[in-house]
């Protein structure tokens, strides 16, 4: 009898269908807006060159700079290998599989739905409303056995904010019995907007952060949940013990020193402004239907189907994110903001799509 490995796997890894990430997408371009990643690199130095010793399991330096950069305590921090890692050990903190749930609101990051699905943990689904806010009602009643609340603020991809007086209510009505994470990796572009505040009022409020986006460096790996020491201590207890190298806790430090801070609110208002640029470009396109405005470095927009906007810029080496196979999301791209020249070109070529005969 010939063995079958793919047999021996999980069940739910063999219907599993992985993450489609940008890198695992491809393409073959020169302008790539379909990661949400800054579009220039930051200079870094390593300052450590040796590297026969395990690193520290929290990095205390990194820890203690994130700290006073958010103006919480040290404690409320735990740092791991990028944002999506902190999704994963909340789940496997807090889910017990085949028994809770979580819960989130389409169309969002997919990664909670993912890692939900690799590790077993069931979910429910409430979609968002048409103007892509939280479905309260529907979600308050759905609420049974669901463990954790997972929601994304500014929301990817859709680029809004979720109203805060909802977060409140929900904050409010799952006290006690379910964990609220909010995911704020766009949050730099919007800073006004965070929630960190609240986290003396709610024990069960958990933040996620990350220094892939506005920080510049999606390529590093380094993320951040920040909640209530409680819930640090439990996620301390299933997190990998060398969550990050020393080449990344160093380069982590650096970003998060006085001038790396500046020089990331420096590059939110250059890019805050090349996006409002496009915004109202997009909106006078002939191939355009919708856009949606955004508090991030993002920016979701509606075509009208027959210009086969994604597939035209695509051969072009102009490469953006295909959202139109998503419920809801029909006919729509998401468009990372670049450089101004990358949204000048971009421009261009649409401007060129537009006066093609449909
Ligand atoms: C990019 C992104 C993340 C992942 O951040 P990493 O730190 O790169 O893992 C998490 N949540 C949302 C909403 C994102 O867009």
């Amino acid at each position: 009898m010939k063995l079958n490995i793919k047999d021996l796997a999980r069940a739910n890894v063999r219907k599993l269908i992985p993450y489609q990430s940008a890198r695992r997408i491809g393409g073959k371009g020169n302008i790539w807006l379909n990661a949400n990643e800054f579009p220039l690199p930051v200079p870094f130095k390593l300052s450590q060159q040796i590297f026969n010793r395990y690193p520290e399991c929290q990095p205390k330096l990194v820890i203690e700079k994130y700290a006073s950069y958010v103006g919480l305590k040290p404690e409320q921090i735990l740092v791991s290998r990028g944002a999506d890692e902190g999704i994963e050990l909340i789940m496997k903190a807090f889910c017990e599989p085949g028994h809770d749930t979580i819960l989130f609101c389409p169309p969002t990051y997919e990664m909670y739905k993912v890692t939900a699905e690799t590790i077993g943990i069931k979910y429910r689904i409430v979609h968002t409303l048409d103007n892509w806010q939280l479905n309260i009602l529907e979600i308050t009643n759905t609420l049974k056995k669901v463990k954790v609340l997972y929601m994304c603020s500014p929301n990817n991809p859709t680029g809004n904010l979720i109203n805060s007086k909802d977060i409140h209510q929900l904050l409010e009505i799952t006290a006690g019995k379910t964990l609220v994470v909010v995911d704020e990796a766009y949050i730099e572009f919007c800073p006004e907007a965070t929630l960190i505040n609240w986290l003396n009022k709610y024990p069960h409020l958990v933040i996620l952060r990350t220094l892939s986006k506005a920080f510049a460096l999606a390529g590093l790996r380094c993320g951040f949940t920040l909640a209530n020491k409680p819930i640090i201590d439990l996620l301390m207890k299933v997190i990998t013990p060398y969550p990050l190298s020393i080449p990344v806790a160093d380069i982590a430090s650096q970003a998060l020193s006085e001038p790396g801070i500046a020089l990331m609110r420096k590059h939110v208002i250059d890019l805050n402004t090349n996006r409002d640029w496009l915004f109202h470009q997009l909106k006078q396109m002939r191939c355009v239907q919708q856009v949606f405005p955004s508090k991030t470095n993002y920016i979701l927009v509606r075509f009208i189907k027959e210009f086969n906007v994604f597939k035209k810029l695509w051969d072009k080496g102009i490469i953006l994110r295909n959202q139109s196979k998503k419920d809801y999301l029909f006919g729509c791209i998401r468009i990372s903001i670049g450089t101004n020249e990358e949204c000048k070109s971009l421009i261009a070529a649409l401007q060129n799509l537009s006066m093609e005969k449909i």
